[in-house]
């Protein structure tokens, strides 16, 4: 069976190389806009490329404002403090996740507080989201506390795991209710679409990722977006070292960061931008045949929800169990077809162990049996829509 399914990856990628995971491609523009930056000597934090990448993401997501930040877990710290996360805040997230979102959230000396995921969209469960605020939470003087531990809950970081959407808007009611600010961390699911609009923009802020491994890359790269000027003006504020806007005094106004996204990668990214739509028609069109391959299998293809579009950053599929995927795994790279488990659970290292945690059993039975399989645009076809 395992030989089977790399030989139906081989005929997609039609290839007898290595496969990848997940590989960045240049088709477009690249080389001429990085090439520009260059010749015009503003590679750096000042360019035309940088406001150009902000303003095709508010025209792409729909949102008024966008801020271009040097990676996504950058864009998730500002997020937070933005959000008036303080020390010994906590902040709920889920312990299905990559690192980044746990450690930005430490980076202001607050703690995770994890609940479980859906099964369906592998992202932060509505459903026992709203079982804990009801029985673990209460609201006093508008603001919301642990029962257990009396420590206050500031915000509520989503993740839309590989690019499936979490059931975005029951959240952004329950936060609302509870006056948790919700920020969604759309590392993974820009361009992912539910309910007619696009995820990263239902909370206060969300937060995107262009590192090289996502659906387009900059090198390294991040943005917040949001509708609030408020947040908009303090994100570029405080991710260009607060300095006071004069056209020859240095003067900052509060401690800051060195946040802001380099026109070199900015420019990068435009070119990037310009084929965003061709590369998710691509993965779509990837993950339909997935979807039709394995159902005539014992997995199960992780697909998207009614009212979602997805982005299908990486393909998922659910084995029957562990020493399967194990077996799944070790056939795959010696096939030299990538392919890897879903990272170890946040609550299970030796930084988070000790933050509160609720039943998480849904991440549990998902961390023993998902894999990810290669999920590259495959353009070979789609060259001639392209250009
Ligand atoms: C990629 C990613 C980030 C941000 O990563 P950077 O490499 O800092 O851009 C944050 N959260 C999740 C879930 C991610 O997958």
């Amino acid at each position: 069976m395992f030989e089977d399914v790399v030989q139906f990856i081989r005929n997609q990628f039609n290839t007898k190389e290595f496969i990848p995971l997940h590989a960045p491609v240049f088709k477009g523009n690249e080389k001429k806009y990085v090439l520009d930056t260059i010749d015009s000597t503003f590679v750096s934090s000042v360019g035309e490329y940088v406001n150009r990448f902000e303003k095709m993401i508010c025209d792409y997501t729909g949102t008024k404002y966008a801020i271009a930040i040097t990676n996504g877990t950058a864009a998730l710290h500002l997020a937070l403090i933005i959000n008036n996360v303080k020390q010994n805040d906590l902040v709920i997230t889920q312990p299905l996740s990559f690192i980044a979102t746990c450690n930005a959230i430490s980076y202001i000396n607050a703690r995770p507080l994890f609940i479980d995921v859906d099964k369906n969209t592998l992202s932060l469960s509505a459903e026992k989201l709203k079982f804990f605020l009801e029985e673990k939470a209460f609201l006093s003087n508008k603001e919301c506390f642990h029962k257990e531990t009396g420590e206050r809950i500031k915000a509520c970081v989503p993740m839309h795991t590989f690019g499936q959407a979490a059931e975005i808007d029951t959240i952004a009611e329950l936060c609302n209710k509870y006056n948790i600010a919700l920020i969604e961390d759309a590392a993974e699911s820009l361009g992912t679409i539910y309910k007619g609009k696009h995820t990263g923009t239902f909370g206060l802020c969300g937060t995107y990722s262009f590192n090289g491994n996502k659906t387009i890359t900059c090198g390294g790269g991040g943005m917040i977006v949001t509708d609030d000027e408020k947040i908009a003006k303090t994100a570029k504020h405080l991710s260009t070292q607060a300095k006071v806007a004069h056209r020859w005094n240095f003067e900052h106004d509060s401690i800051a960061y060195n946040y802001r996204l380099p026109n070199i990668n900015a420019a990068l990214a435009c070119a990037q931008m310009e084929q965003l739509e061709t590369f998710i028609t691509a993965k779509r069109k990837l993950a339909e045949a997935y979807k039709e391959f394995f159902s005539n299998t014992s997995y199960t293809f992780i697909s998207e929800q009614k009212n979602v579009r997805s982005n299908y950053w990486l393909n998922a599929v659910l084995l029957n169990d562990e020493s399967e995927r194990d077996a799944f795994l070790a056939y795959t790279n010696d096939n030299n077809v990538m392919t890897r488990p879903c990272w170890m659970l946040m609550n299970k290292l030796p930084m988070f162990k000790d933050c509160p945690s609720y039943d998480l059993s849904n991440a549990e039975w998902i961390e023993r049996r998902l894999v990810n399989i290669p999920s590259s645009p495959i353009l070979n076809d789609l060259k001639d829509q392209m250009f």
